[in-house]
């Protein structure tokens, strides 16, 4: 076997850019350089609202804590996890809106286990 030179990658791969369709060679699956640069960009720009929007709905969810379940969102959700509940809201409305819809099932069902417990 034929040992590669410092640099050489040991089994390089054409592989086509989902993106762009460019073809490129290197051990990074799916994207070119240009695409993920890009797409990180995008992602950074993306942040301050995703920041925004996760801050209203704790901000919400700590003003109505004893009400729908919102005491879920404050004592057992994270941020990121937040984010991944309201992903695609673009308005603090909608997040608080999509959010509730979610802590107020989780409070419908802590309910019915409460009330068969007695
Ligand atoms: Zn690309």
């Amino acid at each position: 076997m034929k040992l590669p030179y410092w640099g050489e990658s040991i089994s390089p791969t054409a592989i086509r850019c989902k993106e762009c369709g460019v073809i490129y060679t290197s051990n990074v699956p799916k994207y070119c350089e240009t695409c993920l640069k890009r797409g990180e960009e995008a992602i950074r720009k993306s942040l301050p609202l995703a920041q925004t929007l996760v801050d209203a709905v704790k901000a919400h969810a700590h003003k109505n804590y004893e009400k729908d379940g919102w005491d879920y969102v404050v004592e057992s959700y994270e941020d990121k996890e937040i984010w991944e509940e309201i992903a695609g809201c673009k308005t603090p409305e909608k997040a608080i809106k999509k959010m509730h819809g979610i802590v107020s099932m989780l409070d419908d069902r802590r309910k019915d286990i409460e009330a068969t417990a007695y």
